[in-house]
């Protein structure tokens, strides 16, 4: 059998199990087990295949029940980074990147920089935000909360794999072992309804934790529950922001101007859908927030 056989022949199966990229998927996994990039494949296309085709079936196979492929490969990008993933995280979305975008320039204004930025990433996951603003801005300190102690594993696999010196995680119920204030506080809190996560892909549903995804009925339990114990954590003039769902914008807008956020706006992602809200914490609030 050659290269260019075995990778069709992993197309179809992807393509039966309608994998809607298939092609991409197959490529990938090909990639994956033969350790071959594109000039190889052209090179060696129409040879024989050398190592073991059943390998590459065998992942091909996996990915057919759903199984995402980033769960078969251990590894996702985000950022320009690679991260290590499996079932006790959620995969680094691209979503997410707005995210990191704005907060890397909230930490990199002069104001932050200069003085030494302390932040917080409350529902750290894999760590995929802590570690890239911790890589991306100088003069920082970073902490990566997480209640998962299978998550928090993932996270400190992940800060050695990206050698971040600066960022440390801790285990902790949202803010119940938490003792410092920060100048930024980012979050990708679970924000799906309840009800919507068994209308969501397979590959979601049925692989990723539930506990990463889940925001309670509403979905804004945990906008709700941060944004209101952030008051004692924040320094003045520190700054809140989130990941949102696309149409959740206007209820945590709402939540943060409640307690007594203010300049609170939204951002949209690259889709032009609501993604980020963020606003900034009064000087003055700081005597009775606690
Ligand atoms: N902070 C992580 C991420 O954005 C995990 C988020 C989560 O588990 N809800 O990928």
């Amino acid at each position: 059998m050659t290269y260019r056989q075995i990778l069709v022949e992993g197309e179809n199966i992807l393509k039966d199990a309608e994998i809607d990229d298939y092609k991409s998927d197959a490529w990938l996994l090909f990639e994956y087990a033969f350790g071959m990039n594109r000039t190889g494949y052209l090179v060696k296309a129409d040879k024989e295949v050398e190592g073991v085709i059943s390998e590459y079936l065998d992942i091909i196979n996996e990915r057919a029940t759903r199984k995402p492929l980033q769960h078969i490969t251990g590894v996702q990008e985000f950022y320009g980074l690679e991260f290590i993933v499996n079932e006790n995280v959620l995969i680094p979305r691209q979503d997410t990147e707005i995210l990191v975008e704005e907060a890397i320039k909230i930490i990199n204004n002069p104001d932050c920089k200069d003085t030494g930025c302390h932040i917080l990433d409350m529902c750290t996951g894999s760590g995929c935000i802590a570690i890239t603003l911790a890589k991306n801005c100088e003069n920082t300190k970073v902490t990566g909360v997480d209640i998962s102690d299978g998550a928090l594993e993932v996270a400190v696999a992940n800060k050695e794999k990206n050698s971040a010196a600066n960022v440390d995680f801790i285990q902790s119920n949202l803010f119940e072992n938490i003792n410092d204030k920060f100048d930024v506080i980012v979050s990708n809190p679970p924000y799906i309804e309840s009800d919507v996560i068994d209308t969501l892909m397979q590959e979601v549903k049925d692989f990723e934790p539930r506990l990463a995804l889940d925001g309670e009925a509403d979905g804004l339990k945990f906008y709700r529950e941060i944004t209101k114990q952030s008051l004692k954590y924040m320094k003045p003039s520190g700054y809140l922001l989130y990941e949102i769902g696309h149409n959740q914008g206007e209820a945590v807008s709402n939540i943060m101007i409640e307690n007594g956020y203010t300049a609170v706006k939204v951002i949209k992602d690259l889709a032009g859908l609501d993604r980020v809200v963020m606003g900034h914490f009064p000087e003055e609030m700081e005597e009775d927030n606690v």
